[in-house]
């Protein structure tokens, strides 16, 4: 009688089944976003270089922390799929909902201006794509950031999960009610455009805590600003003519 269990052509054939299972295994394993993330291996790593070289670096950028940081974060990761190529180019990128990823540079520069060091408590206003929040907590930073649109904060929340910043908090809603439960913070960096300094953010931060900001007319050139909390009041300085999107009220 013909044993199916003993045909030593199945049993040739089931073991190189599992031989080729494990090759398998590991030809599949680098194309993981996690196992990416570990070796820092992508597609886009000649060009990220490039915008730290050119875009960071050759512009004056100095913290360490930051420029590492950049050179880091999977940035193609964070922008819609069929822009991923543009990702590391010298420019902010449409994120959908008119929302835009604010050019390297910025992000960098921003960064350094707040001055925050692995362990502080950052909030950040504006989440969009998630990666000034990914470079916030690539640098060892205890990030908060809240979103108003919905769907944006959805994005962002799983962008930063898969390049492995999930433990970034996150949280939908208005930005100018800050947050409040998890205040005082060390600082706070604002990537939209309010008209004012927000007042009631300037509460949630530490006495001697850093605000980096853009302030302005919405649709017109405006003001990147550091702001210091003092124990009386605020100190102010401008940095940059910039162009944000505006800090909204409220989103429909
Ligand atoms: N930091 C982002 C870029 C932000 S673009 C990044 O790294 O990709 C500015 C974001 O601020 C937009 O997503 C916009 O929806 C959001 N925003 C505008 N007004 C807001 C508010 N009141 N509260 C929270 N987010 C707000």
């Amino acid at each position: 009688m013909f044993h199916m269990q003993n045909d030593p052509f199945k049993i040739m054939f089931s073991a190189c089944l599992k031989k080729a299972g494990i090759i398998l295994f590991f030809l599949f394993l680098p194309a993981s976003p996690a196992f990416m993330q570990t070796t820092e291996v992508h597609p886009y790593k000649e060009k990220q270089e490039a915008m730290v070289r050119n875009q960071i670096v050759a512009r004056g950028i100095k913290a360490k922390a930051v420029i590492e940081a950049m050179r880091k974060v999977p940035r193609h990761l964070f922008v819609p799929y069929n822009t991923r190529s543009f990702a590391y180019n010298d420019q902010p990128l449409p994120i959908g909902h008119d929302q835009t990823i604010s050019q390297p540079y910025i992000v960098a520069y921003m960064t350094e201006a707040l001055g925050a060091k692995a362990g502080d408590k950052v909030l950040e206003i504006g989440t969009g794509s998630g990666y000034q929040a990914a470079i916030l907590a690539e640098m060892g930073i205890d990030v908060y950031t809240i979103e108003i649109i919905p769907e944006l904060a959805e994005t962002a929340k799983r962008n930063l999960k898969r390049s492995g910043y999930g433990h970034v908090n996150t949280r939908c809603g208005d930005g100018y009610a800050g947050w409040p439960e998890e205040a005082p913070f060390d600082a706070i960096i604002i990537t939209a455009a309010p008209e004012t300094i927000p007042l009631a953010l300037v509460e949630q931060l530490k006495t001697g805590g850093i605000m980096i900001l853009p302030v302005g007319p919405r649709d017109s050139t405006q003001s990147l600003k550091k702001v210091v909390k003092k124990s009386k009041g605020i100190r102010q300085a401008t940095l940059l003519p910039v162009r944000f999107v505006p800090m909204i009220r409220s989103y429909n």
